[in-house]
């Protein structure tokens, strides 16, 4: 088994979940006692939250390069960056260490791919949802055309994320405002719509959405094991 390299911590919320499910899926193919191989480098969130909404993005880019050469170093087989918005500076990660580098976006659109669905609805940060560097991804190299939230409705599900699921709560009333959000982008021709923020999936799920969702979260940590387990 190859061992999977995490950095995580943004948030540790939904690290967690990076976890449970690397290890379920490890469970599932290989029975009895087998767990998943993983080193975890998880970061102190609040000063790179802050660097993010500063726009220091260089910053914000030696500090995760830094955390996967560690994770490299200490003997890791790969790298995943549990959070879509630093996926911003992704090619600086992947650029820092010689393992693979699975980015968010690929095992994503590959489900997206192989469910026949061309035009997608995507939420997650302002930074996500509204910059370029996921857009591209999904349309340049998968062919995906995403479509976004109102300005008003990207401004609740960045909101929601911040200030209610990185601190871990999880509250009915963001539930049903994200249901009828999803439901807003259905109506405005998503065939399925991307969680792209990897805390999403602790609020909102299948029963929530009339097309089918695609958890960035779950999509990453399985595509790990995949290539943990060959
Ligand atoms: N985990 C989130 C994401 O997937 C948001 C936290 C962050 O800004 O990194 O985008």
């Amino acid at each position: 088994m190859r061992t999977i390299g995490l950095i995580g911590g943004m948030s540790w919320e939904s690290s967690m979940e990076y976890y449970r499910i690397i290890n379920e899926a490890v469970k599932r193919r290989l029975g009895g006692l087998h767990s998943a191989a993983c080193l975890l480098s998880s970061l102190d969130f609040a000063p790179l939250e802050r660097m993010q909404h500063d726009g220091r993005w260089d910053d914000i880019a030696a500090e995760l390069a830094a955390a996967a050469r560690r994770l490299e170093a200490g003997g890791a087989d790969m790298v995943l960056l549990c959070t879509n918005t630093m996926h911003k500076v992704a090619d600086s990660i992947r650029d820092a260490v010689s393992i693979p580098f699975i980015h968010i976006a690929d095992p994503t659109a590959a489900a997206v791919r192989a469910d026949g669905l061309v035009r997608v609805g995507l939420i997650g940060t302002r930074f996500t949802m509204e910059e370029s560097f996921y857009v591209d991804r999904l349309r340049s190299v998968h062919g995906l055309d995403a479509i976004v939230p109102s300005a008003a409705d990207r401004d609740v599900v960045h909101r929601v994320i911040y200030d209610e699921l990185c601190v871990g709560s999880v509250i009915d009333e963001s539930r049903a405002r994200f249901a009828a959000i999803i439901g807003s982008l259905a109506s405005d021709g998503a065939q399925g719509v991307i969680l792209g923020c990897t805390e999403v999936g602790l609020l909102v799920g299948p029963a929530d959405s009339p097309v089918a969702l695609y958890d960035t979260t779950r999509l990453h940590a399985e595509a790990a094991v995949e290539l943990a387990l060959g």
